[in-house]
């Protein structure tokens, strides 16, 4: 299915936080509009200026006259590559990370993406990168009115320039791809391309992330829900990281450690989507083994 955003069953998941939802559609993220007395924050742009165009109508009927603000959870194409679209209607925020992230790999990923079908092809068709109007290295806290809402960069977890957004006085956390229901957790794994993403970090992430329980969590795609999903993907990256680590000590091959653990997982997950990102996160956190134990040495 081409990756369209479409504003339906738009879910309020707190007093003036609404999530336009992926509706399930691969590439489409979950979408977040966070409303204060005097402004409105768009989280994720989906993927090019057309699903950017969309979003930021909703938005700004949303909005009914308030300010607009855009952030993007990280760079990768369905949620950062729209930001065009916004450029002198909305304020674009993100993290030092993630900027860096997106000047350095976008390119790349723009290519790397047309290869996955002609609807995404043609989604990403256009797509300029723009300046982000403010750029934050570690926590940036943006007054809504009546309302802060909290920027947090994690540190490289599942990209290198990760962020979520806290709606502190709701309790609602929005995650990007740190999290994701029903699905195995996305590793981005493209070596000698992209090898940012980081197994043992990521795990460390959620567990700070698991500590604040927070009432509802948006996910970067699939159903909101609560803090089990954080504790989720937490569980699946430890059995993952022990998996892999047992194995690598008993010197297997990487293809082997990567057939036993995806039968493991999949036995353990039979309803999880996304079967392919186990292998790689197998080879990730292999690749942190050896580096943990060289530095050890
Ligand atoms: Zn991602």
């Amino acid at each position: 299915m081409e990756p369209v955003v479409q504003i339906k069953d738009v879910q309020e998941v707190a007093k003036d936080v609404v999530v336009v939802p992926n509706r399930h559609v691969q590439l489409v993220p979950n979408i977040g509009v966070i409303g204060g007395r005097h402004a409105v924050l768009v989280v994720d742009t989906g993927m090019g200026p057309r699903n950017a165009e969309t979003v930021l109508a909703f938005a700004a009927d949303y909005a009914q006259g308030r300010k607009l603000y855009l952030t993007t959870t990280h760079f990768h194409p369905e949620h950062a590559m729209g930001a065009q679209s916004f450029a002198g209607e909305a304020t674009y925020l993100v993290n030092q990370a993630q900027a860096d992230d997106l000047a350095q790999k976008g390119p790349g990923y723009i290519e790397m993406f047309k290869g996955l079908g002609e609807g995404v092809a043609r989604q990403l068709e256009g797509v300029e990168f723009v300046q982000p109007d403010i750029v934050y290295d570690e926590a940036y806290d943006l007054d809504l009115g009546g309302r802060v809402v909290r920027l947090q960069a994690t540190g490289r977890a599942h990209s290198r320039g990760d962020q979520v957004v806290k709606v502190t006085d709701a309790d609602v956390l929005f995650t990007g791809d740190l999290v994701e229901t029903g699905q195995f957790a996305i590793f981005p794994w493209f070596p000698p391309y992209d090898t940012d993403v980081s197994g043992v970090r990521w795990l460390a992430v959620m567990q700070r992330l698991a500590a604040d329980a927070p009432q509802v969590v948006v996910p970067g795609h699939g159903d909101v829900g609560g803090a089990q999903l954080l504790a989720d993907v937490h569980d699946y990256l430890e059995l993952l990281r022990h998996e892999t680590w047992a194995r690598r000590d008993s010197a297997m091959s990487e293809q082997t450690m990567v057939e036993e653990i995806e039968a493991l997982m999949i036995e353990r997950h039979p309803e999880w989507e996304g079967r392919d990102w186990i292998g790689k996160g197998v080879r990730c956190l292999c690749s942190e083994r050896l580096t943990t134990t060289d530095r050890h040495l």
